[in-house]
C-alpha cells in the first residue's frame, strides 16, 4: 500500500498490507474487545471521547499536515478538518447519552419502553477526500453507542488510517475497541461475512456502495451508504447574484472540488444566466492553484492523477457533446495531479457534465425557463445528496428547499455543509441512512422493544 504525494508524485511511505490471517485476527479481537466495551458506562466513554477531542486540537497542525501530503488538499484545509473531527467527539461526548436514553410509551403494561443498545462491531469502508471527517463522523457515534469500530480506509491514505487509530489509542479508549485494516477494496468481502461483523457503512463511490451493499444484505447486516452527488444549485431570478456566485465557487473549489455535496450543477434562470456565468467565472478565476502546502494557494492538486485524467476526460467528452468551456478545461504543465477551476456553459443532458458526478474543480452551468423548469432540471439525476437555491425570496427558497428539491440536505442561499448537530445523507443513488446528529447514532443500535407487565 503506497501513499503518494500528488502535489509532487514521490512516493511518501510504503506500508504492508494485513495477511489474511492477520486481519482476521484484529477483527475477533474487536470483538472481544466488545463484550467489555459495551457495559462501560457513559461517563467513562464520554471522558475518552473529550481526550480524543482534545489529541486532535493539540496535534491538528500534524494530522492537518499528514492529509495535505496524502491526498493533496491545502493546508488550511487540512488543519480545519482536523478541528471540525474534535467537533463531533465533542457533540457524541455531550449528547449521545441523551440521543440514547429510554423512550417510554405509554401502553397497557406497567412499563413499555425502547432501550437503545449497543450491536457490536462495525465495519467502515471509507474514501480519501476528508481522511479524518469521514471516518470520525462514523467512529465519534459508534464509539459512543458502545460499539466497537473497524476502519478499512482508502488504499492512497494508510498514514491517515493508522493516525487515527493513534488517536483512540492514546485518548485511552480499551485495546481493540478501535482498528484499522490495512487492505485494499478486493479484500473487504470476507470481513463482512465474518459473522463478528454486525453491520457495515460505507463513504464512497456508487458502485463501491452498491457492491458493499450487495454482499451486506447477503449476510443479512443492516448498512448505511454515503455515496456521489451531482449536486444541483439553483440561482433564481431574485437571487443576489455576487453572493450566489461567491458561495457557489467556494461549495466548487473546496478540497479542490473533491466533496461529495460539492455544487456540481448550477442551474440558472435563463434571464441571469450571463451576469451569473460571468460572475461565478470571475470568483473562480480568482483562486489560485499551487503548492498545496504554500499559504497562498487556495486550491492544491487532485488526489490521484488517475482521478485527475478521468476529470479531464469527462470534461472532452462534454465539449464534444456540445458543452462550451468558459474558464479552465486544460491539464497544466506542472508536475502532480493538478488541474484548473473550470467553467463549462451550454450543458445538457447525455454529457457527462449534466448526467454524472464530476469529482473535481469543475463547475456545469445549465439554463432553465423559469422556476419551473429549473426545478425539474435540479431533480433530472440519479443523485440526491445536497442541493441549494439562491434567492432573496425566503419563503420561495424555503418552500423549494422543503418540497421540490429531490435531495437529503438542502440549503438556502448557503453551500451544502456538514455539522453534528444535523443528520446528513442522501437519498436515489446517493445512499440511505444518516449519519450525525441522534438519527446518526441511531442507525447501529437494537432499538429494542421492551415490555414490562405486573408480576
Ligand atoms: P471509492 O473508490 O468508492 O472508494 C471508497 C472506499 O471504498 C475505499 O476505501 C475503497 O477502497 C473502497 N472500495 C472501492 N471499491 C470497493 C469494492 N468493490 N468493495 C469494497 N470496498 C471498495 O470512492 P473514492 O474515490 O475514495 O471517493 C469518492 C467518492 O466518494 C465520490 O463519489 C464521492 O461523492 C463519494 N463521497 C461521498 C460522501 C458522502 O457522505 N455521501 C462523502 C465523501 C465522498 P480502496 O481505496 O482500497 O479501493
Amino acid at each position: 500500500m503506497k501513499a503518494i504525494n500528488p502535489a509532487t508524485g514521490q512516493l511518501i511511505q510504503q506500508y504492508d498490507q494485513h495477511s489474511d490471517a492477520e486481519a482476521a485476527a484484529i477483527v475477533e479481537a474487536v470483538d472481544l474487545a466488545f463484550t467489555s466495551w459495551r457495559r462501560t458506562d457513559f461517563s467513562k466513554r464520554r471522558l475518552m471521547m473529550k481526550q480524543a477531542a482534545s489529541i486532535l486540537r493539540d496535534r491538528a497542525e500534524k494530522y492537518g499536515r499528514l492529509i495535505t501530503l496524502e491526498m493533496g488538499k491545502i493546508l488550511v484545509e487540512g488543519i480545519a478538518e482536523v478541528n471540525k473531527c474534535a467537533l463531533v467527539c465533542d457533540y457524541y461526548a455531550d449528547n449521545a447519552e441523551a440521543h440514547l436514553a429510554d423512550q417510554d410509551i405509554p401502553t397497557e403494561a406497567h412499563r413499555s419502553f425502547i432501550s437503545f443498545q449497543p450491536i457490536g462491531t462495525i465495519l467502515a469502508v471509507m474514501p480519501w477526500n476528508f481522511p479524518f471527517w469521514q471516518v470520525f463522523r462514523f467512529a465519534a457515534p459508534t464509539l459512543m453507542a458502545g460499539n466497537t469500530g473497524l476502519l478499512k480506509h482508502a488504499s492512497n491514505v494508510p498514514g491517515c488510517a493508522l493516525a487515527i487509530e493513534e488517536v483512540f489509542r492514546d485518548a485511552g479508549f480499551p485495546e481493540d475497541t478501535f482498528r484499522t485494516l490495512l487492505i485494499g477494496g478486493s479484500r473487504v468481502k470476507p470481513v463482512i461475512n465474518h459473522p463478528a461483523v454486525k453491520a457495515v457503512t460505507l463513504t464512497g463511490s456508487t458502485p463501491a456502495g452498491r457492491s458493499v451493499a450487495a454482499a451486506a444484505g447477503r449476510a443479512i447486516k443492516k448498512t448505511v451508504l454515503e455515496l456521489g452527488g451531482s449536486d444541483p444549485y439553483v440561482i433564481l431570478e431574485d437571487a443576489d447574484l455576487p453572493a450566489a456566485a461567491a458561495s457557489c465557487a467556494s461549495s466548487r473549489l473546496l478540497n479542490s472540488g473533491q466533496s461529495c455535496i460539492a455544487a456540481k450543477r448550477f442551474v440558472v434562470i435563463e434571464s441571469v444566466a450571463s451576469e451569473f456565468t460571468r460572475l461565478l467565472v470571475e470568483e473562480m478565476s480568482s483562486r489560485v492553484l499551487g503548492d498545496p502546502l504554500d499559504p497562498l494557494s487556495h486550491m492544491g492538486p487532485m488526489a490521484r492523477i488517475d482521478l485527475r485524467d478521468e476529470l479531464h476526460q469527462q470534461v472532452l467528452d462534454s465539449v464534444a457533446a456540445g458543452a462550451k468551456i468558459v474558464l479552465g478545461g486544460e491539464v497544466p504543465t506542472m508536475t502532480g495531479a493538478y488541474y484548473p477551476a473550470t467553467v463549462l456553459s451550454e450543458v445538457r443532458p447525455g454529457m457527462p457534465a449534466y448526467d454524472d458526478e464530476l469529482f473535481g474543480p469543475v463547475a456545469s452551468v445549465i439554463a432553465a425557463k423559469d422556476e419551473a423548469d429549473a426545478i425539474d432540471i435540479a431533480n433530472d439525476t440519479v443523485f440526491g445528496l445536497g442541493a441549494a437555491v439562491y434567492t432573496r425570496d425566503i419563503e420561495r427558497g424555503q418552500r423549494i428547499a422543503a418540497e421540490e428539491l429531490q435531495a437529503g440536505c438542502c440549503f438556502v442561499n448557503d453551500f451544502v455543509k456538514s455539522d453534528p448537530r444535523l443528520p446528513f445523507g442522501g437519498i436515489k443513488e446517493s445512499g440511505y441512512g444518516r449519519e450525525l446528529h441522534a438519527l446518526g447514532i441511531r442507525e447501529f443500535v437494537n432499538q429494542k422493544t421492551v415490555m414490562v407487565s405486573g408480576a
